[in-house]
C-alpha cells in the first residue's frame, strides 16, 4: 500500500494526537480505495469468513490473492483498484474487517482523500 509512513516517535506522537482529538471515520471509504495490498492474519481470514458466512477455504478462493511478499493473503482488488469487499461505498463486512483497516488512521494513513483525517489536519493548522 503507498502510504505515509512517519517514523516511530513522529507514529506515537501522532498516534497521540489522534487519539486525543478523536478521529471520527466517516465512512467515505477513501482509505479502501487506496491501492495496494489489505494483508491478512488468519485471525482476520477466520472471522471475515464467519461474518461472510463461508468456510474459510471459500473465503480464501473467492476474495484473497497472494501478497506481493509471498507470505501472505491479502484481499483481492476490483478493477478499479478498490478493496473487493467495498460495495457501494461501504466495507461489506465492517465489523469484521481485517486489523490492517483497523489500524487506519492510527498505524499508517492514505496521503490524501480522507475528510476526517483533512478536518484533523485543518484543527491543528489553527
Ligand atoms: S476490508 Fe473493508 S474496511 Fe478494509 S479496505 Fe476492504 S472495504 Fe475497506
Amino acid at each position: 500500500m503507498s502510504i505515509h509512513s512517519p517514523s516511530n516517535n513522529s507514529r506515537q506522537i501522532l498516534t497521540m494526537e489522534l487519539a486525543e482529538r478523536s478521529f471520527k471515520c466517516q465512512q467515505c471509504g477513501a482509505c479502501c480505495r487506496w491501492s495496494g495490498h489489505v494483508l491478512l492474519t488468519e485471525a482476520d481470514i477466520t472471522r471475515l469468513a464467519a461474518a461472510a458466512e463461508l468456510l474459510e477455504e471459500q473465503f480464501i478462493g473467492r476474495y484473497t490473492i497472494l501478497a506481493a511478499n509471498r507470505r501472505q493473503l491479502s484481499l483481492a482488488d476490483r478493477p478499479d483498484g478498490s478493496c473487493v469487499l467495498l460495495e457501494e461505498g461501504r466495507c461489506a463486512l465492517y465489523e469484521a474487517r481485517p486489523a490492517q483497516c483497523r489500524d487506519f488512521p492510527y498505524g499508517w494513513r492514505v496521503a490524501e482523500g480522507c475528510p476526517a483525517l483533512e478536518a484533523l489536519d485543518e484543527t491543528s493548522a489553527v
